[in-house]
């Protein structure tokens, strides 16, 4: 991804650089061919003569954001159906380039994908890298894996219609290392698993099921280490959570019901977590208006309960947390990602800082890019945001994209009212 060459100097806003350090109000940011080179009081910030000015109109400057579990495939589900067999992957994949150029528009400079149809991730991401189309930094995932007759195996067997378009149905852990040996041919980063059930599947796969053996667990996640991949799972229940942890996950998506010994697991190897929760909240909320049933709405009830708990006690213990989170249902459309960060402050209870620390350093530490990404410190890449308003005073300002002045990724102001026409 190009940086943009020069100097360009943010002035007049107040800077959160998002490693949880309270706010400097007179803030400057300076960028040099792309790299921040000062990020602190506008009074420290070195000459720059000749330099681009950008006035943040007494704004808020911070990261740009990280949605830490997107599917840019995914659009307007309303039932599991939706994802594997409506479309094509031609029109999948369009839909795809217009979900990443929505998002980086809403602010999100970077993403960690939570699973795709076929192989898309990796291409969108070389598309994006190249400046072919407008997305966030993108961290793949591809096809998922499942244990047979697990949340992922809808289809009846009489539709005689496979999953490989999405999901691969495991049984064993001969068919999981075949799975992955497959993903890792595909070019992926992450390979996400499914080893338990959810609120959505009721009847046979809830919240408290398991749908993957620890066995298969294992073998997933020796194969994808041997060839330098990182591995994630679906996570509700207390059992898959540890069993994902004994395994040697790299990360933990959801880890709705966890228990002092889960907690302990996840701290001794500090595995970050991305809680996804808003969809939770979302789906009691705006579900019924979507044909969801009473039984799939209480279950999400008692996942929302039980996934606030964990992410505060996660957050007490010092663990990494990144925010975002199936956004692309019906209840849940692309562009609304913000709303995560407002529902962490309003309903389960983090501050301000702490919720924009988990929005982009947490995010950029599952990504495995800490060192370059999701603060705005010295040597990192310009990757900023800066909101005309105080979100310090209001988060949800975030949500709506008509207050972002600008997105810049590398220095490069691709989104916002003050973008140039033509700059990508
Ligand atoms: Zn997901």
């Amino acid at each position: 991804m190009k940086l943009q060459p020069g100097t360009t100097l943010i002035t007049n806003g107040q800077l959160i650089d998002g490693t949880g350090a309270p706010p400097v109000p007179d803030a400057a940011v300076v960028v040099t061919d792309g790299i921040i080179t000062h990020a602190g009081p506008a009074r420290e910030a070195p000459p720059c003569p000749g330099a681009r000015n950008l006035d943040a109109r007494g704004g808020t400057i911070l990261p740009g954001l990280v949605e830490a579990h997107i599917h840019l495939t995914y659009f307007n589900v309303t039932e599991l159906q939706d994802l594997d067999i409506k479309y094509p992957v031609e029109y999948v994949t369009l839909q795809s380039a217009v979900n990443a150029r929505t998002a980086l528009e809403c602010g999100y400079t970077s993403a960690r994908s939570g699973g795709c149809l076929h192989n898309i991730d990796v291409w969108m991401n070389k598309a994006i890298e190249e400046d072919m189309i407008p997305g966030p930094r993108l961290s793949t995932s591809g096809r998922e894996i499942c244990g047979a007759g697990g949340l992922m195996d809808w289809n009846p067997d009489y539709r005689k219609i496979g999953m490989e378009g999405i999901v691969f149905i495991v049984n064993g852990p001969d068919e999981a290392r075949s799975a992955v040996r497959k993903l890792v041919k595909d070019g992926i980063e992450w390979v996400k698993t499914y080893p338990t059930g959810d609120a959505a599947s009721p009847d046979i796969n809830d919240h408290h099921t398991l749908c993957m053996t620890f066995d298969e667990m294992h073998a997933v996640v020796a194969t994808a280490h041997n060839h330098g991949l990182k591995v994630t799972g679906h996570c509700r229940a207390t059992e898959g959570i540890k069993n994902a942890l004994r395994a040697g996950y790299d990360c933990i998506e959801h880890g709705t019901f966890m228990d002092d010994e889960c907690l302990d697991l996840l701290l001794k190897r500090n595995v970050p977590m991305c809680p996804g929760l808003g969809f939770e909240l979302w789906s009691v909320e705006r579900g019924r208006d979507f044909g969801l049933s009473q039984r799939v709405i209480d279950g999400h009830q008692e996942t929302l309960e039980g996934g606030a708990e964990s992410c505060r006690r996660v957050l007490k213990a010092g663990g990494t947390m990144g925010l975002g989170g199936d956004y692309g249902f019906g209840w849940t459309p692309h562009g609304t990602y913000a709303q995560e960060l407002t529902f962490f402050v309003n309903y389960v209870g983090f501050s301000v800082l702490d919720t924009i620390r988990c929005a982009t350093l947490g995010g950029a530490r599952i990504m495995g890019r800490a060192d370059e990404l999701g603060s705005l410190e010295k040597g990192k890449l310009a990757d900023i945001l800066v909101v005309d308003g105080d979100v310090m005073k209001d988060i949800s300002i975030l949500e709506d994209r008509g207050n972002l002045l600008a997105v810049m990724q590398g220095g490069v102001v691709k989104a916002g009212s003050l973008v140039q026409p033509a700059s990508l």
